[in-house]
């Protein structure tokens, strides 16, 4: 039950704590990714911006420089004087210091001639190599000159010898003669590693991807590509035809598109992209910056945070049960030490009352409590002993043997719990005891069915009281109701009562009863008065009982009139009687008081004699009548013996007659 209530406090702690926190981390992790998303969209704007700016600046002078070349007259009549001898030291020299004079002033990696005419590409160190239509290696210059443009960028090998072959930007400008003919392409080439390394540097500050690409998406230039390694940008980033139709489309020179491309699982905010348009090269920039990074260092943080949850929870939850238990600790320590204070007092009070108090778990047939679990060791039952098999033990040790069978079957468990089921809450049994096997005195076992709370186990609380002395008390009161008030003798129906019962055990003795009346007792009365006639009367009574035995019934029928009943000893028969009622008859004979206050007394007996074939108590006690009336009519002071069978054919005797 405690354990319940610890858990549930502890369940409600822990979805209180659970919800708080939670609720917590969740709106902290939305407005981090709202000021997530909202830094990623100004950083890549600023970064694009900062891109464009560069890279325009980059291309605008070379650009510049190509076209002004392209417009030199000096340069075309140069280009003219091919015809005569393009090997001529006098069309070479001044051609190379032309080129080489660019070069040096700009600082370019390299500044090149090509003639349409005779397919030959010149650079600053002279003559370099034939450009073979049919070579794709060329394709830039005769596209170009295929091409309505006045001018064209492109990415490639640095193919001049010594060039190392490094990748570089050419920029490569028509020049035409006064008929618009195309004389050939000049131009200038710079390499791209200063390009690459700029982006790559604002990859790793900023992290955005940013690339140049031509019209068919094919990327010029980005951190580790260009355009020599002919990749699409969309061979990178699956995007739809629908975003790669709005960076392509897009053409405005002065500002940027921007917009956050969702991806395959649905999420609206996967990666931000701003295109921007370069007009010199035809290129467009696109600067990207993906929320991988983003989602996964914010679901890191989030994970941190529910772990930190977690850990605080678990703190909190123990420090609670802690407390709670050893709270739950002293204040059972505090009932227990009031409950114990209180039981002493209970018992000191009780302790008079009864002898001992036990209490027991009915349901599970054991002793509730270390005192009583000591007392049926103390009996011979080990500890352990079911409590069934203790109350056996008991029994055999404890009660008297007629009682034995009322105990078990008053306490037994099945008795116990039959009478809680039908409502009973107490139990019963008085019974004889004795603690040795002897001295056995009466005790009361009072029972007290409970449930108990804690556990709802049937329970038995017993109360043994020591009720010898009442019972006593008992004893002489119900033989006070039987005894005459005068003589202490029985009273007529207590005669009757145990002469029937008597007669009733149908034993093999034969019994004799006495039926004795003093003779002309109320002239006593009318002598000496009635004080005088009691005396008389207990004078009788007391002869009476020294004529018989203890354990004979003697008794006043009434008035003057006394009666005994007493077994014939074995080996005797009617005789017997005959002697008894003689020496009777004599020991009823005697002087009753001194002097002129003497009154002689004597009595007339009437015998009767019974056994197992006798009527009953009343025929005998007729019999008795019938003789002691015999006895009357002869003169009285003798006695007579009642013949077996009610024909009234006496056998008398008078003592002394
Ligand atoms: P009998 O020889 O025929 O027996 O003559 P009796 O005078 O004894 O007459 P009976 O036995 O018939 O009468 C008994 C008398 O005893 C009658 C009554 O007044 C008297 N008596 C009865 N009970 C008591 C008593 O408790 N005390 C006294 N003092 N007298 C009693
Ligand atoms: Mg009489």
């Amino acid at each position: 039950m405690k354990n319940r209530i610890l858990l549930r406090t502890n369940l409600l702690i822990c979805a209180i704590l659970l919800i708080g926190f939670l609720l917590t981390a969740l709106l902290s992790y939305r407005a981090n990714y709202s000021a997530a998303i909202e830094n990623i969209e100004q950083v890549s704007t600023l970064t694009s911006e900062g891109i464009y700016t560069q890279i325009n600046s980059i291309f605008t002078k070379p650009v510049n420089i190509s076209m002004t070349m392209a417009n030199d007259s000096l340069l075309k009549t140069l280009l003219s004087k091919e015809r005569e001898g393009p090997d001529d030291e006098a069309f070479l020299e001044p051609l190379k210091q032309y080129l080489n004079a660019y070069r040096l002033k700009y600082g370019y990696d390299s500044v090149f001639l090509v003639s349409t005419a005779t397919g030959r590409y010149y650079h600053f160190n002279g003559f370099d190599r034939y450009l073979a239509p049919d070579d794709p290696e060329n394709s830039w210059c005769y596209n170009l000159l295929d091409d309505p443009r006045e001018f064209a960028l492109n990415v490639d090998n640095d193919e001049v010898a010594g060039a190392g072959q490094q990748l570089t930007i050419f920029v490569n400008c028509k020049i035409l003669d006064d008929e618009g003919e195309i004389q050939g392409l000049i131009g200038v080439g710079l390499r791209i590693d200063g390009l690459q390394t700029m982006l790559s540097d604002y990859k790793d500050e900023f992290g955005v991807n940013a690339y140049l690409i031509d019209g068919n998406g094919t990327i010029q230039v980005s951190d580790d590509h260009s355009g020599h390694d002919a990749l699409s940008l969309f061979e990178i980033d699956r995007y739809s035809e629908e975003v790669q139709r709005r960076i392509l489309d897009w053409n405005e020179t002065g500002s940027a598109r921007s917009f956050w491309v969702p991806d395959e699982t649905g999420a609206p905010q996967s990666n931000y992209v701003i295109v921007r348009y370069l007009p010199d090269p035809d290129w467009h920039l696109v600067v990207e910056r993906d929320t991988g990074a983003l989602m996964q260092e914010l679901n890191l943080h989030m994970a941190q945070t529910v772990l930190i949850i977690l850990a605080i929870i678990v703190v909190i939850l123990f420090i609670v049960s802690y407390t709670v238990r050893n709270f739950n600790r002293q204040i059972v320590t505090l009932a227990r030490t009031f409950a114990y204070e209180k039981y002493a007092l209970f018992e000191k009070a009780t302790e008079e009352l009864y002898e001992n108090i036990y209490e027991l778990d009915i349901t599970h047939n054991r002793p509730a409590n270390s005192a009583t679990e000591a007392y049926f060791t103390s009996l011979g039952a080990p500890a352990g002993t079911p409590f069934d098999s203790a109350l056996h033990i008991i029994a055999a040790k404890q009660v008297k043997e007629e009682f034995r069978q009322g105990y078990i079957a008053t306490f037994s468990p099945e008795n116990v719990l039959r009478a809680y089921a039908s409502g009973q809450d107490t139990l019963r049994y008085d019974l004889m005891i004795s603690s040795g096997g002897q001295d056995y005195y009466w005790m009361r076992i009072t029972a007290r069915i409970v449930r108990c709370e804690s556990d709802g186990a049937i329970h038995m609380l017993t109360y043994r009281q020591n009720i010898d002395a009442e019972k006593r008390q008992e004893r002489r009161l119900r033989e006070l109701a039987q005894a005459d008030e005068t003589t202490g003798l029985l009273t007529r129906s207590a005669i009757q009562r145990l002469g029937e019962q008597l007669l009733s055990e149908k034993s093999a003795a034969i019994y004799a009863f006495f039926l004795c009346d003093i003779d002309n007792f109320k002239q006593a009365n009318d002598k000496f008065g009635h004080d005088y006639g009691d005396s008389v009367i207990r004078a009788f009574a007391h002869t009476m009982q020294g004529q018989f035995q203890q354990d004979n019934i003697l008794g006043r029928l009434g008035g003057d009139e006394f009666a005994a009943l007493v077994p014939i000893p074995a080996g005797h028969g009617a005789e017997w009687a005959t002697e008894k009622a003689n020496a009777l008859s004599g020991a009823l004979r005697f002087l009753y008081g001194e002097e002129d206050r003497a009154w002689a007394v004597s009595a007339s007996i009437g015998v009767a004699l019974a056994n197992a074939d006798t009527a009953g108590f009343d025929d005998l006690y007729k019999r008795a009548e019938h003789a002691l009336y015999q006895t009357k009519k002869r003169g009285r002071d003798g006695f007579t013996i009642a013949p077996p069978t009610a024909d009234h054919d006496e056998r008398t005797d008078k003592d002394g007659s």
